[in-house]
């Protein structure tokens, strides 16, 4: 039997059940109740397959940030199916859409960030960044700069490089990670640490822990630092306004790389193309995949500063996927970028809807079951804490409200994630004034529940 969309939601359930296994999925939550069926979407909001219709307040996987449902990307990759369904950029050859979506992301990437190395996903661009960071010492004279520093509790993918490279003690406990060569410092996350620093004396301790881990292993030993703008998966960690000023200090003065992982930040989310932008640094590399489609087709990629290109075209890099530069997944991001800007979706949050959602997000901090609520953009978290004032984290059962909270929210039709004890949200960047105030009453009422 093929089922459909129409397809009773018993059956969907009981054949998903019996076959499909779910990424960072405990079985036991689905056993009896069954995975929720999906089964079309439009704008911002979702249909299950009972016809409930939910409001996406994470963008699918922070991904759709153009909406679900334009016909521009179906067209666009129809097109390209037609012409071209798959040809690789391997050995000598390539193709219109690789040639044309390459240009188009150097124009928009800040400062001299202009060559582009693509591939299928996030964790494919990360993995190809920890191969290229060394790469690029070892022709540079340096091969003993090998070291990549990253961060605790930071998500850089799934694939063993890219999950050694991402800090999530969970994920390095299961099957042989973290790989040698990676060393991690914690995140500036002010509220989670609690305390009596100022954010700002937080910011500047949190930044020299890389300074001090840098000359922990040796300067001469270290390729490059990777971290996100502003920190996603983890809980959306918004850093105290010293932090990036300084880290920028540090990676100039040892002559380290600085990788920008963007794939959350990247187009748009924070109110600018890049997140590097909004937090005024300048990466060496950007890691991007999710917005630069718009999830509508699986592509990822390594936006490269003119000097990394030039020194790594120097050698033959021994490493690259089958889907790098896929045709129709670069004809899709194209099409995908010409809306974010031809419809002025990047201005918008930046200057309207991103302001009108920060004011009332923000004021969820005013529940009594929520500490802190940032936002950047279009990315936000609710830290839950049974006492405010002492920043006091759900010690004993840490997770379990968040995960109340979260099933709240579901039952009420809104679509919001939970990360330990935070609640985060980061909807399509087309949302609107009237569905961000049905996001914050739905979000309101699902933490009163819950309390
Ligand atoms: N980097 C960041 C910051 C991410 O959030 C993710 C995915 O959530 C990845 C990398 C991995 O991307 P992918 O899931 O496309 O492999």
């Amino acid at each position: 039997t093929i089922l459909t969309p129409n397809s009773p939601t018993a059956e969907l359930q009981a054949l998903d059940a019996a076959h499909h296994m779910h990424p960072f999925t405990h079985g036991a939550g689905l056993r009896g109740k069954g995975a929720r069926v999906i089964t079309r979407a439009e704008g911002c909001w979702l249909t299950d397959s009972d016809g409930n219709r939910i409001l996406d307040g994470m963008a699918g996987l922070w991904c759709v940030n153009i909406g679900y449902g334009r016909e521009e990307l179906a067209e666009a990759a129809a097109r390209q199916m037609r012409e071209l369904p798959f040809y690789n950029t391997f050995f000598q050859t390539t193709h219109v859409p690789a040639i044309n979506l390459a240009a188009r992301l150097a124009e928009l990437a800040p400062g001299d960030l202009n060559h582009v190395f693509f591939a299928g996903s996030g964790s494919e661009a990360n993995d190809t960044n920890l191969r290229l960071v060394r790469t690029y010492w070892h022709e540079k004279g340096q091969p003993e700069r090998q070291v990549v520093i990253s961060r605790w509790n930071a998500y850089h993918g799934s694939s063993v490089g890219s999950g050694s490279l991402g800090g999530m003690k969970g994920m390095h406990a299961q099957g042989g990670m973290p790989i040698p060569g990676i060393a991690h410092i914690d995140q500036p996350d002010w509220w989670s640490a609690g305390g009596d620093q100022s954010p700002e004396d937080f910011g500047l301790a949190m930044a020299k822990q890389l300074e001090d881990k840098i000359l922990e292993i040796g300067p001469d030993k270290v390729a490059a630092f990777i971290a996100e703008p502003v920190q996603g998966a983890g809980g959306v960690i918004v850093p105290p306004e010293t932090y990036w000023p300084e880290i920028s200090r540090i990676v100039k003065e040892y002559g380290i790389l600085l990788i920008a992982d963007e794939v959350i930040c990247g187009f748009g989310r924070t109110g600018n193309w890049f997140g590097s932008q909004t937090m005024g640094i300048t990466p060496d590399i950007m890691t991007i995949a999710k917005g630069l489609s718009s999830g509508y087709q699986p592509i990822g990629g390594s936006i490269l500063s003119g000097e990394v290109a030039r020194v790594i075209s120097d050698t033959e890099f021994n490493h690259g996927y089958t889907y790098s530069g896929h045709p129709v997944a670069c004809a899709v991001a194209l099409e995908n970028l010409r809306i974010l800007d031809e419809e002025g979706i990047v201005t918008r949050v930046r200057e309207d809807t991103g302001p009108y959602l920060k004011n009332k997000f923000e004021s969820l901090a005013d529940h009594p079951l929520v500490g802190e609520a940032k936002i950047v953009g279009m990315m936000g978290s609710i830290a839950l804490t049974p006492e405010k004032a002492a920043r006091a984290p759900f010690a004993a059962e840490a997770g379990t409200v968040g995960l109340i909270t979260r099933e709240r929210c579901f039952a009420n039709n809104l679509v919001m994630r939970h990360v330990g004890d935070r609640m985060i949200i980061s909807p399509p960047l087309v949302i609107s004034k009237e569905e961000i105030d049905i996001l914050i009453e739905r979000a309101w009422e699902s933490l009163d529940e819950a309390h």
